[in-house]
């Protein structure tokens, strides 16, 4: 399947993507985690991309479009994909219409992840990764046990650089001026389907399968 994920940051895009690609052999296709990728890589790209990062503004749409582009060719993206943070304003949806087209290809669905303000400001804030073994943790949601093992092994639980307060308010103002209105465009496309995002990750992934129309692996 193609599907496009839709929600503030903080919805779980992320989480339910990696999900998906586990299960379906979908490949997630995140162009936050492809820009940090640059970013670490200290690539032409990265260093102009880094600032706009850090302060929660988006990335120029030429920019992601070129990243985009190249990533959708990859072969692994033949018979379906994930699309995670990428379409993220009116441009950048007419942008992968037009990338798609050329490659005869359709999204079979835009999937909008619908969470509550607070618990959104929980999970950016509260947000870190182990910088051992790489997994995600949260420290409002996740237990104590997960939180020690990450720390026991000798890792450190690190923070976005994003993920500060001010960033976040300025990530979901983002969201909210230039993202949402694809809600109505995928609305409008038949293409829209909505998933209740707050809960456990379980309970938001068999949503998310029911609302895809696929059945559980
Ligand atoms: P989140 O959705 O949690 O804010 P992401 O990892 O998707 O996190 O994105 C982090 C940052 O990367 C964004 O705040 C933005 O600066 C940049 N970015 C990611 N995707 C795009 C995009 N499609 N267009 C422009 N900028 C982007």
């Amino acid at each position: 399947m193609r599907i496009v994920l839709l929600g503030a940051p903080g919805s779980g895009k992320g989480t339910q993507a990696q999900q998906l690609q586990s299960d379906y052999g979908w490949p997630q296709i995140s162009t936050g985690d492809l820009l940090r990728k640059a970013v670490a890589a200290g690539t032409e790209l990265g260093l102009e991309a880094k600032a706009v990062m850090d302060a929660g503004n988006l990335v120029a749409d030429d920019v992601v479009l070129g990243i985009i582009k190249d990533r959708l060719s990859n072969h692994d993206a033949k018979t379906g994909f994930v699309l995670d943070g990428f379409p993220r304003n009116r441009t950048q949806a007419q942008d992968l219409e037009t990338v798609l087209s050329d490659l005869v290809k359709q999204l079979d669905a835009a999937v909008l992840m619908d969470v509550s303000f607070d618990i959104l400001m929980k999970r950016l804030t509260g947000r870190r990764t182990c910088s051992k073994t790489g997994k995600l943790l949260n420290v409002y949601f996740s237990s104590q046990e997960e939180l020690d093992e990450c720390t026991d092994a000798g890792g450190e639980l690190l923070m976005r650089v994003d993920d500060n307060e001010a960033t976040i308010r300025n990530r979901l103002q983002v969201y909210d001026q230039a993202t949402a209105p694809l809600i109505d465009h995928y609305r409008a496309g038949g293409l829209l389907r909505t998933v209740q995002a707050d809960g456990t990750r379980a309970e938001v992934y068999s949503r998310l399968l029911t609302v895809l129309g696929v059945v559980s692996q």
